[in-house]
């Protein structure tokens, strides 16, 4: 007979003729176990069982017994109960769960959420991405880097920045590790970086949030954008896998159909979507972004030819950033997307300092503010490319979750700043 020592919360309570069974959220397990206690064999312990609230922290010492009595899996014998700390108030939660609470309440009290199965599934998953990516990229030879978080110059222009004061200069939340990441590549041949992005829109859909978490990579050396493309989708499929293979439960958990996107992704140009839409009744304006509308009118279209991810390639480059290299009204940039959703934008960069200076000018901005920046590229800067990938979007759409907020514990949006 095996001993067990488990600790964890009460869950439910049921008594059923002389026994009572405690059902616990244990350790980091998906299944609860069932604490048995017989009023034959433990009168002292019934009576400790009986007064028990839900939601409390307990300590069971005892034995796994050989053949289990009650329903559910995983079964201990109490030789022993401590109670290690009782709620002073009733859960906001229905510790059994079978009330399913509303995602403002599950906002409000994740800690407390994260005791159902189904919540440590999603951040398991989460973390496993985090793991899947920095395997794949490492082994890829990129090296993992940290840039500031704190900069002096915004690097998609100035009205979606968080602004601070630092020492009394300006100074603004990153949005992205765009500039610094494109410096390194005087350096390196590749780096990645995991990493918040910051960002001053007031948003009010279900994909887009103030902070969000990306997946950065930039190389150099490379020969052209489809360089960033493969790697973009060796990623995403390596990801997938690994979730497929080593999430197992969490998947059956969360009732996802987990499918290996088909490769090599489709690759259709901006004025080929555009033609796409108009044959479904959307007109849009040659040099217009795709709004989420016309997103998912292609996604549906995708998804009928049997591809789920597929790069959307060169934009006009009126509609991208002025670090993406121009090719006449064109941009050699790629935006991904999976059933309709944008995952993560990308391209090759402008690495000619001159041409770069033409771009800012071209965009309205002042070469003059973004100096520390351009500087690196004076001395030899390669060819080089890369992509930011949304972890907040992959996980979203790897378990089908609707809401982005669904998939990161303490989302920051407009009416969210606590807890
Ligand atoms: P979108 O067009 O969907 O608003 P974007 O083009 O502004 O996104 P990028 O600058 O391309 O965003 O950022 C790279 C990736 O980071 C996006 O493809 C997306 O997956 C993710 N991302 C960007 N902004 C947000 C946000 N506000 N909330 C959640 N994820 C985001
Ligand atoms: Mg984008």
């Amino acid at each position: 007979l095996k001993e067990l020592n488990i600790k964890g919360w009460i869950r439910d309570v049921r008594s059923l003729g002389g026994i009572i069974f405690l059902e616990v959220i244990e350790g980091n397990s998906l299944t609860p176990i069932t604490v048995v206690i017989k009023k034959s064999e433990n009168p002292l312990l019934i009576k400790t069982a009986k007064k028990i609230k839900l939601g409390s922290a307990i300590q069971v010492k005892g034995i796994e017994p050989e053949r289990i009595i009650s329903k559910k899996g995983k079964e201990i014998h109490a030789k022993e109960l401590s109670i290690l700390a009782e709620p002073s108030e009733p859960s906001p939660l229905d510790p059994t769960g079978k009330t399913k609470a509303l995602l403002d309440t599950v906002l409000q009290y994740r800690y407390l959420a994260l005791r159902f199965p189904e919540q440590r599934a999603i951040f398991r998953i989460r973390a496993g991405i985090v793991e899947a990516s920095r395997r794949y990229l490492s082994g890829k030879g990129l090296l993992e880097v940290h840039t500031p978080k704190i900069c002096g110059a915004g690097a998609e222009g100035g009205a979606t920045v968080f602004k601070l004061d630092y020492f009394g200069k300006k100074a603004f939340l990153s949005q992205s590790p765009q500039l610094y990441k494109q410096m390194l590549m005087c350096g390196l041949p590749g780096v990645y970086e995991i990493t918040p992005y910051f960002r001053a829109e007031k948003f009010d859909t279900p994909r887009h949030l103030n902070e969000s978490w990306g997946i950065d990579a930039e190389i150099s050396f490379i020969t052209d954008f489809g360089d960033v493309m493969s790697l973009l989708e060796g990623l995403i499929v390596y990801i997938f896998e690994y979730i497929k293979d080593n999430y197992k439960k969490e998947i059956e958990l969360l009732d996802v159909d987990l499918e290996i996107p088909r490769r090599p992704f489709k690759r259709i140009t901006y004025s080929d979507a555009l033609e796409i839409l108009r044959n479904n009744g959307l007109r849009l304006e040659w040099g217009s972004d795709l709004d989420s509308e016309a997103e998912k009118v292609l996604g549906k279209t995708m998804m009928e030819e049997g591809y789920d991810a597929y790069f959307i390639i060169e934009y006009p480059w009126e509609a991208k950033p002025f670090y993406i290299m121009k090719k006449g009204a064109i941009s050699l940039s790629f935006d991904l997307d999976y059933r309709g959703i944008e995952l993560a934008s990308g391209g090759q960069r402008e690495h000619r300092y001159w041409e770069l200076i033409e771009n800012m000018k071209n965009k309205g901005l002042d070469p003059k503010s973004f100096s520390f920046y351009l500087e690196a590229f004076k001395y030899g800067m390669p060819p080089h490319g890369g992509f930011g990938l949304g972890l907040d979007r992959l996980l979203m759409v790897l378990i089908g979750a609707r809401n982005i907020r669904e998939v990161v514990l303490f989302p920051r949006d407009r009416q969210r700043l606590i807890p």
